[in-house]
């Protein structure tokens, strides 16, 4: 359920109604809107709650959330959440842009990247030191090493690092480098890892399971919100069909889809999404017209010689080139594209 408060409601009632809440075996969440609050009581459904709930003073209305995502659904909350780490800004107008290799492969490569990323207008570095890699004999990543190797990237350019975490346990280490951790596709209801993501309290990247439904996804993401971290990006990054002609299947659809079920900005990860990276900027531009938040891209300086993921690698150019078209469709838009 959501009690809505009235415009006016002063701090006490507010006060009031979660311990209500509380006392009904509920739990609470306050989200502060521009013109009201509305407080979330979540839990099981109890007879006479919404009718005790109704009765407190401040109180206007009490309506049940349908959707099975409380937290996420925009019957909580309209207005759209930005999620910030460092200059990278995704959400509510601000498109953030995300690039670098798949892999971190040595110390050299990241801080080249790291710079070309930077001159070209990216707000964060992604790279995994942690890889999900389908054959056990394929390139796993440098680990800790490579988030040695990312800090410094951070500390040389000021860009936020985006990484992989695969496991609960990992999450400590890794959230010590990193300022967005992300989930990938495999583990999008590995849900001991939503858990220890959502208590690290950083901004998480939650990546769409190849398999997901868009419910799927947004109870994954649920699952973060619920640990009382809000700062969760969602991302598209393709689904697996009948179609071979690209690696995966990128629905872009599922932007507006989400803009119209969830506050949670979306970001477009066209380089898995397609596989290929001829067909990387025209499905970015796309995505930015769809009114994606941001992007995450695989660019290398020698995509020939990739440890991984070689083939859906953006050269520095075509990087270049993609932002700059990106830019004019945003602006066109009336979004804003990290210049500002
Ligand atoms: C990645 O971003 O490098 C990655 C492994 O992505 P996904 O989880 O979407 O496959
Ligand atoms: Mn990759």
């Amino acid at each position: 359920m959501i009690v809505v408060m009235k415009p006016g409601a002063i701090p006490q009632q507010i006060e009031h109604v979660k311990e209500r809440i509380e006392q009904l075996d509920l739990r609470w969440h306050v989200i502060e809107g521009t013109e009201r609050t509305v407080v979330a009581a979540l839990g099981e459904k109890r007879d006479g709650a919404k009718q005790s709930l109704e009765l407190c003073e401040g109180v206007e209305k009490v309506v049940a959330i349908l959707a099975p995502y409380k937290m996420a659904s925009t019957e909580v909350k309209r207005e759209p959440t930005v999620v910030q780490a460092l200059d990278l800004k995704v959400g509510g107008g601000h498109i953030g842009v995300i690039a670098g290799p798949c892999s971190v492969e040595s110390r050299d490569q990241i801080l080249e990247i790291a710079h070309l990323v930077k001159q070209m207008g990216g707000k964060a570095l992604r790279g995994g030191a942690f890889k999900p890699r389908t054959s056990p004999y394929s390139f796993q990543g440098l680990k800790e090493k490579g988030l040695q190797f990312l800090a410094e990237a951070r500390a040389q350019t000021g860009l936020a690092v985006v990484t992989e975490v695969m496991a609960p346990e990992q999450v400590e280490l890794v959230s010590a480098y990193a300022d967005v951790l992300q989930v990938g596709a495999r583990n999008m209801q590995n849900y001991p890892l939503l858990e220890a993501v959502g208590a690290s309290g950083l901004a998480v990247l939650l990546k769409r399971g190849a398999s997901a439904t868009m419910e799927e996804f947004l109870l994954a993401a649920e699952y973060i919100l619920k640990t009382g971290n809000t700062k969760v990006m969602l991302c598209e990054r393709g689904i697996r069909t009948f179609e071979d002609h690209t690696r995966f299947t990128l629905p872009l659809a599922s932007v507006p889809y989400l803009h119209q079920t969830t506050h949670l900005p979306v970001v477009v990860d066209p380089s898995h999404g397609t596989g290929k990276a001829s067909l990387v900027a025209p499905m970015a531009r796309a995505a930015i017209a769809a009114g994606a938040d941001g992007l995450i891209i695989e660019i290398h300086p020698n995509p020939e010689k990739a440890l991984s993921d070689g083939f859906q690698a953006l050269t520095p150019g075509a990087f270049r080139q993609m932002m700059t078209e990106c830019r004019k469709i945003a602006a066109v838009m009336g979004m804003h594209m990290g210049q500002d």
